[in-house]
């Protein structure tokens, strides 16, 4: 049974509407290059057939806002488009969407002289002027630094906490209140805790749940799971989004996934696996987007799976991201994190900078330096 839900506010979103204790709206996000229009339509179609109330596009260029534009002629899906660094291209892609999407960690990339809160005074007023709504998308491997270093002694959470809460703040100020938050990181339990934490401070903003870079299935939908259920089950959230590290041809597994989530939270198999990370070799992976700088990325993400079966038993974390926008952020986090350029893969050591591999000398190396880290612990089983 579902738990009686926040009293969110309701949110229009084209032909949906979000919070006010409408139905939980299941979403997605294509893997195409949005300026590859014959895919991305067909990716739309694909996921909105699956049940996608709504389905996300990147936009980096004015190439992607041209074929957004095409892509609308050809859909009735509500649209949401996801902006990072440049968030001038709102302006040109509101037109064409439902809803747009941004990330406070990026709006500091562009036009480092003008205030965060002139950026979000444009990106309410784009949207106002086209009907759509807005979402602050907070992301662990991308926080507000201003805000990872005031709270550095409070840990990455109650950045991205503040982070939210300070742009709902803004927004509410600005009288745009057509607007809801997701706050995500790629550990469940720390999904947990900041929504709940955030629901308990600003129950009336609807919230989006995901976790970021859950990876491939079936452990990205068990971390799903272990995150969404709990949360679901004392109506928290009102949109969620499984993301999953698989082919761009197989996207539509996120909504059945998603909706598999929804129908046992109804019929109260509330479970969830109890050994999701910590214990075990962890691998984040990024679901991939239309910024994925190699089409080899999901291959990867699945090589490294396999390569590095032989330490399944270890409390490893392993980051396998498709390009720059969260892999450097990732990386950090990790034990040992790639993230994905156009033809060699990054590689960092906790945290530290290790170097550029080829798509064909990666695996030799990451291998290499996870027997080193193993090696390096005495609590480690030797490979
Ligand atoms: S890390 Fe890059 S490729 Fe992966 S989902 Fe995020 S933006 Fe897309």
């Amino acid at each position: 049974m579902f738990a009686k839900r926040n009293p969110a506010r309701l949110v229009k979103i084209g032909t949906l509407a979000m919070g006010g204790g409408q139905p939980i709206v299941l979403q997605s996000m294509c893997a195409t290059k949005t300026a590859d229009i014959e895919a991305t339509a067909a990716q739309v179609d694909q996921l909105t057939a699956a049940g996608a109330g709504l389905v996300r596009v990147a936009v980096d260029t004015a190439a992607d806002c041209r074929a957004l534009a095409e892509i609308r002629r050809r859909t009735q899906a509500n649209l949401s488009v996801d902006l990072q660094e440049n968030y001038r291209l709102a302006a040109e892609v509101a037109p064409w969407v439902d809803k747009i999407r941004y990330n406070p960690g990026h709006l500091y990339h562009h036009q480092r002289n003008v205030p965060w809160e002139d950026k979000v005074r444009f990106l309410a007023e784009v949207a106002a002027a086209h009907d759509c709504a807005l979402r602050v998308g907070v992301n662990c491997g991308s926080v507000d630094p201003a805000k990872t270093d005031r709270y550095a002694a409070d840990g990455p959470l109650r950045a991205m906490l503040e982070s939210a809460l300070e742009h709902c703040e803004l927004l509410d100020r600005l009288g745009f209140t057509r607007y809801c938050v997701s706050l995500k990181d790629s550990d469940p339990a720390k999904v947990v805790e900041v929504n709940r934490q955030f629901a308990r401070r600003r129950p009336d903003v609807p919230l989006h749940l995901g976790v970021t870079e859950a990876g491939m299935p079936p452990e990205g939908i068990c971390k799903t799971r272990a995150a969404l259920m709990p949360l679901l089950a004392q109506g928290i959230g009102d949109t969620i989004r499984v993301s999953l590290t698989v082919p761009a041809a197989r996207k539509h597994e996120e909504i059945a996934a998603g909706r598999q989530i929804l129908d046992d939270l109804a019929a109260g198999r509330t479970l969830v696996p109890d050994e999701v990370a910590g214990t075990r070799l962890n691998i984040i992976s990024c679901p991939s987007c239309s910024r994925v700088e190699n089409a080899a990325f999901v291959a990867l993400a699945e090589q490294v799976r396999a390569a590095t079966r032989y330490a399944a038993d270890l409390p490893i974390t392993i980051a396998v991201m498709g390009c720059r926008v969260n892999g450097p952020g990732e990386a950090d986090h990790a034990d040992l994190g790639l993230w994905c350029g156009p033809a060699s893969v990054n590689l960092k050591r906790g945290g530290a900078v290790l170097g550029s591999f080829g798509y064909s000398e990666i695996l030799a190396r990451l291998r290499a330096e996870l027997n080193a880290l193993i090696a390096s612990c005495p609590t480690n089983r030797n490979p």
